[in-house]
Parts: structure tokens; sequence; C-alpha cells
């Protein structure tokens, strides 16, 4: 990987940096320094409650000691009695997480638990580890009764720029930059109504979000809130949306500088772009010279891909369409039909009603397919229509007495976005091996 040149650079080379990273297809990168980025401890002023804890000296206490994790299709208590723990203590262990909502369904091979057990017999502590977030915890308190409790390890949440001009795609750039597939997803889902984002992206086109970053111990973890996103591309123009509680049941939702809802009638993208990574070459038709007029988009993507609904409807209809194999046609209102072809699986029915976002099938190669893709379409009045020329309404913007209020919010989201230095952030390491596509992956 060319990213792999750079993996030291300071931002003191800034502009030898942004010219070599041009010249040889990669990305520029700016972000904030962290000495500017707003910075609030999850726990606020009060000090952070420390964890419970096992007995740190088990044989001076006469425990004994289980250590254990999940493994492939092995349910909890197998796991627990795997590891050498008498079945009473495991039924116990079982019995206490029950009043802490823990899902016993829900273990995940990986998973890891020590238990600790006196010379009676009986359950002193317990420990089981989620993940590096999250922990559920059995120990003895005060009067020696067993107690389960949760615990969430306390991150730091800084906000932050994330800036970029676009090479290989939106999503390498972001993931290139050390950033995580979810603040992708999240950016796709604030400006994803406007922008295809897998095949609208140019060379050069730039992006921004300011968003909550979720760190610990300078690792990212998550992101909270998307406050502000911005794209401004070649064949997009600009784009930017900003988050506003406009009082809708379904909380707060971004909004343009003139008020309007980014969210709209139809979703750009059938597909997540987390799953179609693979660039520019995506835009050959991999039927395209088996018929005689190509009449949709296609996406290549692994089989089994999930596809969603564009937008909300209902099905008109399932089943092999020819060269299309297996088809879903959906009809939305406005006399439009959306077409998802070449599928592997249909999870709906005809007739069915379809909420925009809906899984509604899998990518597959039925039909007159070469490989795996989707072959999308629009059909206004029943004939073939490009995307871009479809109307595509925006839900309820905000109304008149909202805007003074929804501008006050802008002007304080630009002055945070705005006032702050920017530098070229560091190309990391450990990104790249993130940067590798699932189907990139699936092919090696
Ligand atoms: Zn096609």
């Amino acid at each position: 990987m060319k990213l792999e040149l750079f993996p030291s650079q300071k931002h003191r080379y800034a502009a030898v940096v942004a010219a070599v990273l041009l010249a040889v297809t990669t990305v520029t990168i700016w972000t904030l320094s962290e000495s500017a980025a707003v910075s609030t401890k999850h726990a606020g002023a009060t000090p952070v409650p420390a964890p419970p804890a096992l007995a740190e000296n088990p044989e001076a206490l006469g425990l004994q000691h289980y250590e254990g994790s999940i493994k492939p299709r092995m349910p909890f208590i197998a796991a627990m009695l795997d590891a050498g723990i008498e079945r009473p203590v495991a039924d116990t262990i079982q019995k206490h997480l029950g009043t802490v909502e823990f899902d016993f369904r829900k273990c995940r091979p990986g998973q890891t638990f020590i238990a600790q057990v006196d010379s009676t017999g009986r359950l002193y502590a317990f420990n089981y580890v989620t993940n590096r977030l999250h922990s559920y915890w059995i120990s003895r308190d005060s009067s020696d009764m067993l107690r389960a409790s949760t615990w969430e390890t306390p991150v730091e949440t800084e906000l932050l720029s994330i800036e970029g001009s676009v090479e290989t795609s939106v999503y390498q750039t972001i993931l290139g930059m050390g950033e995580r597939p979810q603040l992708v997803a999240d950016y796709v889902d604030v400006l994803g109504y406007d922008i295809d984002f897998i095949f609208d992206p140019r060379v050069g086109d730039r992006f921004r979000i300011l968003v909550e970053r979720r760190m610990l111990d300078d690792e990212i973890v998550g992101y909270g809130n998307i406050l502000a996103a911005e794209y401004e591309g070649e064949l997009t123009g600009r784009v930017v949306g900003y988050r506003f509680d406009a009082g809708e049941e379904d909380g707060p939702g971004y909004f343009a500088p003139d008020g309007e809802n980014l969210q709209k009638a139809f979703m750009r993208s059938p597909l997540s772009i987390l799953r179609v990574t693979s660039g520019y070459g995506m835009r050959t038709h991999p039927i395209s010279g088996k018929r005689k007029m190509h009449t949709g988009i296609d996406y290549a993507a692994p089989t089994g891909t999930p596809v969603w609904a564009v937008g909300s409807g209902t099905v008109a209809f399932t089943g092999w369409k020819g060269g299309y194999g297996k088809t879903i046609e959906i009809k939305h209102s406005g006399a439009v039909k959306t077409r998802y072809g070449h599928l592997s699986k249909i999870f709906v029915r005809k007739g069915q009603a379809v909420r925009q976002h809906q899984t509604i099938g899998a990518v597959g190669s039925t039909g007159y397919s070469t490989g795996p893709h989707l072959h999308f379409e629009y059909l206004v009045n029943g004939k073939f229509t490009q995307p871009r020329k479809v109307k595509n309404p925006s839900l309820k913007r905000l109304e008149e007495g909202q805007m003074p209020a929804f501008t006050s919010e802008m002007g304080r989201i630009d002055s945070l976005w705005m006032n702050t230095p920017k530098h070229i952030g560091e190309l990391r390491r450990n990104a790249i091996a993130g940067a590798r596509s699932p189907a990139a992956s699936k092919d090696a």
C-alpha cells in the first residue's frame, strides 16, 4: 500500500506530504489539533468510580480461580463447565447475571470470564468481559451477599472536524485517516439522500465532518453525534447539513442552511458503501455487452450483501424476471418504481409495505450476470429514468417559526467548526490494515 510509505510524517512537512500524496494518488488529510479540540470527560467533574474487582490474591484467600472464554457455537453454561466450574456455581452465576439483564444469546466467541470460588464451593466473585467498554460483575457486598452489576469503561469524548479530499473512495479515504467504518456509515446516513457515495465522488472532492469522537487510551472506540457534515464535489455540488432538534418524534435531524430537511423520499444508494469499496472500477457494466440497452446502475458487491429499499412503498413484484434473475420491484408515490435485480435472496412478498432503508433482499448473480452485483433502476410511469432526474422531495422542512432557533444553532456549530486551526493528520499504520475492504479480503 502506498500509504505505508508515510507512516510517521509530521504536520511541519504538510506541504511536502500533500504534494507527494497527491502525486501518488492517495489521500490528503486535515484534522484539528488535539489542543484545539473541545474535550469533555465522560463522567464530568465527579471522579470516576472504580469498577468492581476480583480478589487480587486468590491463593491467600484460599480461592479457586477459573478462567475461560466463549467458543464458537458454545452456549454460556457450557463454557462455564468447560472452564472447570462446578454446575451449582455455574447456575449461581447464570441466576445473578439474569438480574442485570445479561443476554445469554448474545455471548460471542472470544469473550472471556473469570470465576473465583471459595474453599466451601461458594462463588466469591465473577467477571465477564463483553468488550473493552463493557463488562459484567458478580461480587460480595459488605453483608457477604452476591450482587451482580455492569461496568461501562469511562471514555473521553472529543469534538473534532475530520476533513479531507477524496482520492480512491470516501470510505477508503476516511479509513486511511485512521477513522473507523462507523464514521463513514454515519456520514453517509446524513448526506446519502443527495449523494450516491458509491458513484458520485470524483478525485479532489472535499468532505468535512464535525463529530464527537470517543477515545480510550488514545484509541478510537466509537463516535457520538455528527453535528454537521459537508460534501463538495464536481458532480454533487456543495451539500451541507446541520444537526437540529425540530421536535420530531424520531429525534434531531439534519437541515440545510435554508431549513430544508436533508432526509428525502429516496436514498441515493440501495446498499452500504461499506460493502462496495472497489472505487471507480465498478462503473463498468458486467452485462452491458450482452443486452441491447443497459438501463440501470450496477453495484458490484459480494453475494449476500444486504439490499435495502431506497424509499418507502409497496412491493409490486417479486420473483424471476428474465435477464434480471431474482428481482424485486417497489412502487413508491408519484408513479415511481424501483427495481432490484440479480438477487440471491428475496426477503419481502408482493403487496407488502416497506420502509425506506428496510433490507429487502441480498446481492447475487442470478439472471444474465457474470458476477455478483446489484442491478438497480428507477422507472417513472413505467419508463427507465436516470436517478438524478427522478424527483426526490424533501421530508418536512423547518417551519418559519423554527428558523431563528435553527439559524442560531447553525452559527454556534459553525463557530465550533471554523475557529480552529487545521493540520494534516498523521497517517497511522494501523489504519492501513483496517482499510482493507471486505470484498478485497474475500477475494484475496
Ligand atoms: Zn445492470
